[in-house]
């Protein structure tokens, strides 16, 4: 190991932009035994567990992860071919890593803070190795530990089968309680199914594990809205315990003029339609095709849409963001991305009103130029809005990926619940909402965020539950 000057740094590898935007197969590939056990070999195996707690200023990949993952365990198992050793000790901390192998974004989490990136060497490919080495096990035929199917003890329910509610199951399952799923979609997986593009996460990896979840007793239940299909008071009185895992699903808005018109839409409906048609194998009738698009917005959700529009055949696809380049929010790896695949960027401009015809449908939006004042108290700059220099940008489809909001469900009167200032769930740090039966986690307490910290909440959520079950 230790061979970081030696070996350099490899990501999986790219398919070619004028073959990737023909589908949405994912658009890397996997590493190969050689080239990830070469990467792997380049881990320093710091010794963090015995630098934790003393006073230094140095961060490591495991203080990077939320998920405090054993990463220098299952690189150095992997380097040493020991696979199933690697398989086990990724599968400790984290509820899917071969999930947050593939979406993590790793810059700010754990390749940040690997001691080698902060040489003129890079960081070790984590996430890469990571999605190897549980993808290997599989292939041999590993399984994770889900507990037994039999003597299951306790009931608890989880509203929402997204990364929190995903991740709190899991946890559950390994300590012997039975849990039950309640998901209002026709599908298991929250955004990991229905938000982050098949391009990005093929979904056999978010269906193959509820199907050993479910194998292992847990029972799902689709197409089942709390609140409407089933009373949030029968689940009070059937089960002991009730995580919410509801996510953050109101999106924001632009507050233009015209903003209803028709043509005018929400990323995620953009993204759930497109999904549905990955299922279906079934790319006929696209609202996008042939069409020129605009998405507002520069985070990832932003790209996941004009990503999603040049691979449904849109005429042509411009992204329209406030900021600059520098300043655009989600990762840069998504911005180079979705250049590569054809996506104009017009940077600087800010939404005025949606333009219409005498049917109210869209013909295009006028935006107004921007620019970042630099002060003292904000590292970002804050932005002065030109109002007399207008652009007028034509368009059939205006796709708005502003971010999202907390809702306020009807049930949390019911349940006693106390929100934040932003419709958050207020929590302690066991996750415990203010009724002590009631846990939550994930998007519906952060506000949108990532899938790793959901799946941290999960994780945490579930040990306070069977902590306060000892005892019943
Ligand atoms: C387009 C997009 C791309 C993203 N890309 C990334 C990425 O690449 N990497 C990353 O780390 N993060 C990404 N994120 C953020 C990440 O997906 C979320 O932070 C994460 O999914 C939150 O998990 P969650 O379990 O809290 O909620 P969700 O994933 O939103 O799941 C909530 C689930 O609850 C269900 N539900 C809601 N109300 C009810 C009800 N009343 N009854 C029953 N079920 C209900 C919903 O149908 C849904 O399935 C992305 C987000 C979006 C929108
Ligand atoms: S879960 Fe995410 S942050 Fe943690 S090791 Fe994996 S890729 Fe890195």
């Amino acid at each position: 190991m230790r061979n970081y000057n030696t070996v350099e740094k490899k990501i999986a590898p790219k398919r070619k932009a004028q073959e990737r935007i023909s589908d949405f197969n994912p658009i890397y590939r996997e590493l190969g035994d050689d080239e990830a056990i070469a990467q792997a070999s380049r881990c320093l195996q710091c010794p963090i567990d015995v630098l934790r707690g003393l006073n230094s200023e140095f961060s490591f990949c495991r203080t990077g992860c939320p998920l405090n993952n054993k990463i220098p365990l299952w690189l150095r198992n992997t380097y040493e071919g020991n696979n199933i050793g690697a398989f086990e000790a990724s599968n400790e901390m984290s509820p899917f890593p071969e999930i947050l192998g593939r979406v993590c974004p790793k810059v700010g989490l754990c390749e940040s803070s690997c001691v080698i990136e902060k040489s003129k060497f890079n960081a070790v490919s984590i996430g890469e190795v990571e999605v190897y080495l549980n993808e290997k096990a599989f292939d041999e035929g590993a399984k994770p530990d889900y507990g037994s199917k039999e003597g299951r003890k306790h009931k608890v329910a989880i509203i929402g089968s997204g990364p929190a509610g995903m991740s709190c199951a899991t946890f559950l399952l390994r300590s012997g309680l039975h849990v039950e799923i309640f998901e209002k979609a026709d599908r298991v997986g929250g955004l990991l199914t229905y938000g982050i593009p098949n391009f990005k996460l093929p979904k056999n990896t978010v269906q193959r594990r509820f199907d050993w979840m479910q194998e292992a007793g847990l029972k799902v239940h689709t197409n089942v809205e709390v609140g409407k299909d089933i009373k949030v008071k029968e689940l009070e009185e059937k089960f002991e315990r009730i995580f919410l895992a509801m996510g953050a699903p109101e999106g924001r808005s632009a507050n233009m003029e015209n903003e209803y018109a028709n043509g005018v839409y929400h990323v995620m409906e953009i993204l759930t339609k497109a999904q549905k048609k990955v299922f279906k194998q079934n790319f006929e009738n696209s609202i996008l095709r042939d069409k020129d698009v605009v998405v507002i917005g520069g985070g990832d959700s932003a790209m996941d849409a004009l990503r999603t529009a040049i691979r449904e055949g849109a005429r042509s696809v411009q992204c329209v963001y406030r900021r600059d380049r520098q300043n655009m929010p989600g990762s840069q790896k998504e911005v180079d991305n979705a250049m590569e695949e054809g996506v104009e960027f017009i940077f600087n401009r800010q939404p005025k009103r949606v333009m219409v015809d005498k049917e109210m449908n869209v013909v295009g939006i006028e935006v107004l130029k921007t620019e970042l004042e630099i002060s003292k108290d904000s590292k970002r700059g804050s932005l002065k809005v030109l109002e007399d220099v207008r652009m007028q940008i034509p368009a059939d489809i205006i796709i708005l990926a502003l971010g999202f909001n907390n809702k306020i469900f009807d049930f949390y009167q019911e349940l006693g619940i106390k929100l934040g200032k932003f419709n958050d769930i207020l929590v302690n740090e066991k996750l415990q909402t203010s009724n002590p039966k009631i846990y939550a986690g994930g998007d519906v307490v952060r506000g949108a965020d990532l899938v790793v910290t959901a799946a941290l909440d999960g994780r945490i959520a579930a040990a306070s539950i069977v902590e306060s079950l000892k005892e019943v």
